[in-house]
């Protein structure tokens, strides 16, 4: 997995997985993380660094869906399959 920064300041921000889902963790306390979710999608996200947010109040990260490295994964050959017509495992 590797870590999406923050385009201003370089935080650390959100992870993603190989498969396209992003991974975020917040939070203190030893073992244990009180804020952990997995996102798909296209997100915007501001800075978690109080510094940054200040200077910056404007400012969003944009993650996109697909990755600016991977042209188009197949967008077009099947716009009309949705997550429903095949979950059930
Ligand atoms: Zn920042």
């Amino acid at each position: 997995m590797g870590f999406y920064t923050c385009s201003i300041c370089g935080k650390k921000l959100i992870r993603r997985k190989h498969n396209g889902l992003w991974v975020f963790r917040f939070g203190r306390g030893g073992d244990f993380t009180p804020v952990e979710m997995l996102i798909f999608g296209h997100i915007k996200m501001r800075c978690i660094r109080r510094r940054c947010r200040k200077e910056n109040p404007d400012h969003w990260n944009e993650f996109t869906l697909f990755p600016k490295s991977v042209k188009t994964i197949g967008q077009k050959s099947n716009d009309n399959e949705d997550d429903s017509s095949e979950s059930g495992e």
